[in-house]
This record gives structure tokens, sequence and C-alpha cells, in this order.
């Protein structure tokens, strides 16, 4: 297997290309936990920081798998009963810490092995969970501190589903159960977002929206929101998304207000993230927009660094969520005042890049508009878009709960 050659020169390969690459230690491989259906692997991206990184692979069946670590050096291997690949994986070197590289084989036993390459020794976990539509088999890795484990030859941990509680590090972790929303009121500190024609500042009028939120939100039970930020301070876009990973949101939604060079353009619209171009022009035109304000005001832009998406996905149950929350969200919005357009719009927006977590944008109205920069800042107004936003995350919500599945 040469995964240093393939990195290097970026390759997307096909998988069949790749049959018989393996890694090595196959003997002390623990055996096979379940009996397997069979089933194809979807879908795989990366979430969380490089104290606890999670790989998620998507399955469209509760397939057998295991997972454990071999050393010499150190990586993690995921072997998937009766599974093949569907669509292509980017392997090669890696930099989200601490993985650094990425490969995979089909096995002559018919099974799919993935291998993470790491600069660390890590502890690994694994659950397999019931999605929408398939199955997500969450592996977290969490350094143990330790290097690489000289010669000694180390017995693969073998992982079995299990539930995922020891990590709180620095904040405190959300009580079991509650549905968590991430609200992140866009812009803030240097960075003022739109600016309407009587000084109206995008960065106020949304935090005042989304506190209202928060409010309706944690008055609900069952329910928490958590506020990206609540004060006039700049976050780096990528620090947003961390926030709601930390929190393990169960959904992620950015405020904004638009802004148009016609005063007379009005109304809400709410997006999702498309990655493979966006769903309109216009849509295309205000992810740029909302993206570039961070190396505007920011001196960097995080945005190519953000997720590592691994397959292109045209499935993912992750934007059937974030689809179904948003269409919620726009009727509901709907009814407070004539929308923009009467669809979710995609696009790619660097905040919405959390492949694990639903996450949308809604631009409440438009600033540039002298009629609702004035409404924007009354409190009755913004009231009303904080009802309207609660409602379509409520019926989202009781959907969710409904279906039984954890957004784990
Ligand atoms: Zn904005």
């Amino acid at each position: 297997m040469n995964s240093k050659q393939l990195s290097r020169r970026g390759f997307i390969l096909k998988l069949g290309a790749l049959a018989g690459a393996v890694a090595s230690g196959f003997n002390s491989v623990p055996a096979w936990a379940a009996e397997a259906v069979a089933g194809r692997l979807t879908g795989a991206n990366l979430t969380g920081t490089a104290d606890k990184l999670n790989f998620l692979l998507q399955l469209d069946a509760p397939i057998a798998y295991k997972v454990f670590t071999l050393d010499k050096p150190d990586r993690v291997v995921i072997d998937l009963k009766n599974t093949t690949m569907q669509g292509k994986l980017k392997q090669g070197a890696h930099d989200r810490k601490p993985i650094t590289g990425i490969r995979y084989s089909e096995r002559d036993d018919g099974s799919l092995r993935v291998v993470l390459d790491v600069a660390e020794q890590v502890a690994i976990k694994s659950s397999l969970a019931a999605e929408s539509n398939g199955h997500l088999l969450t592996v977290s890795l969490n350094p143990t501190g330790k290097g690489s484990s000289g010669n000694k030859p180390k017995k693969p941990k073998k992982s079995t589903q299990e539930s995922d509680k020891s990590d709180s590090p620095a904040t405190p972790a959300p009580s079991k159960g509650k549905f968590i929303v991430v609200i992140d009121p866009g812009h803030g500190g240097r960075d003022p977002g739109a600016v309407g024609a009587n000084g109206t500042q995008e960065k106020e009028v949304v935090l005042q929206v989304a506190r209202k939120l928060k409010a309706r939100i944690d008055r609900e039970k069952g329910m928490k929101a958590i506020l990206t930020r609540d004060s006039d301070k700049f976050i780096p876009l990528r620090e947003r998304m961390d926030i709601a990973h930390k929190h393990k949101a169960d959904l992620f939604v950015s405020v904004h207000a638009d802004a148009n060079p016609s005063t007379r353009v009005s109304g809400s619209s709410v997006y999702i993230l498309s990655e493979n171009g966006a769903s309109s022009e216009a849509a295309r035109l205000l992810a740029e927009s909302e993206n570039s304000y961070e190396l505007k005001f920011g001196g960097r832009n995080t945005s190519d660094k953000i997720a590592s998406v691994l397959l292109d996905l045209s499935q993912n149950a992750m934007m059937d969520r974030s689809l179904s929350l948003a269409k919620g969200i726009l009727n509901e919005l709907a009814k407070v005042n004539n929308p923009l357009r009467r669809r979710v719009e995609s696009a790619r927006f660097v905040v919405l890049r959390s492949p694990d977590i639903p996450s949308m944008l809604v631009e409440t109205a438009f600033i540039s508009n002298p009629t609702e920069e004035k409404r924007l800042r009354t409190a009755e107004y913004q009231q009303k878009l904080a009802s309207a936003m609660f409602q379509g995350i409520k019926r989202y919500q009781i959907a969710y709960a409904e279906s039984g599945q954890a957004n784990t």
C-alpha cells in the first residue's frame, strides 16, 4: 500500500483500484461482534477537535463492524463486514489531528477495511446508531497523551457498542436527553455584518433576535439553547461550529440579516449547505458574501480547513434533516413577513459545514430595506422572528423525538 505516494499526488481513487491493499496485523483482530447483514458505506466525515475527533461512517444497513488499534505505526482499523463502498473516498495524507492519513481496501472476505493513520496513541470508542435513512457508525479518537508505544506488541483493543459518557473537558456536559440548539448570531465585534441606511448593524439586531429565541427555547421543557456569542465580539466561523460540537448540538441555527443594493428587496430566506454548487446564483453570492466577512475582519479564512468531507455525498442523512428543519422554519417565517423565496436554498456556507449537526442559516429580513431595517430594531418584530423560528425548531424536534433517533 503506498498511501504516502497517493497523498502527495492528492489522488481521489476509485475503490476498485485498491482491492487487496491491507494493513498488517490481521491475525490479532477480534472476532465479529454480530452476524452481518450486507450493506454499503455511503458517506464518511470527520468532526470534532484534536482532543476528540469523531470519524463518522454512514451506512445503509446495521452491518457488523469492529474497531481496534494497531501500533508501529499507530493506526485505527475499522472493519465493516459484508460492506461495499458507494462512490469515492479521498485517500491519503490528512492533517486533521491526530489523523495523518486515511486509506481503505476491500478485502477478500467481502469486508471493507478503513485504516486511519494516527500521529499518536489514541483511545477509541465506537457506536452504531439508527438514523432516519440509514445507520451512523461513530468512531471517537481520543489521544492518550502517550507517544508511539515502542517495541512492545500491543493487543488490539476491541470496541463494542458502548455509550459515550466520558468527555467533558472544559465545558459542562449538556444534561442528557435535552434537545440542544446552538444559536449563532452572525458577525460581531469588529465585524458589523450588513449595515442599514440608518446605521443599524446586522450584528446588533441578530444578537437581539437570537437572545429572544434562546429565551423561548429555554422555557420549553426538554430543550436548551446555547448562544455562540452573547456579547459584541468577533468569533471565527470555525469556532462557532466548534461550540456546536462541544455542546453536542442537535441543531445549529445561524441568524443573519440580509442586504441588497436595491432597497426594495425584502423578506426572509433560509439556507442549508451545499458542497456541490449552489441552488441559485443569488444563493451562491450570498454564501460568498457571508463567508467573506471572516477574511475581511478576521484576517483569515478557515473555510477550507473546516470540514473534512471524505466522500462525495449525495444522500447525507444530515442534509435531509437540515432541509426538513429549514423548510419548517421558512414556513413559519412566511407568516411573519413575505418570504424572499418560497423554497429553501443551498450554497457553500462555511459556518454550516458540520456534517454531523443539522445546520441552517436564516436571513431574517433585509437590513437594506428601510421598512425592514426599522422593524428589525423593534423588540416586537424581533420577538415575532424568534417565535417563528422557535415554532419551526419545535416541530422538527417533535418529529425527531418521534422517530426515536439520537444524534450521537
Ligand atoms: Zn450575515
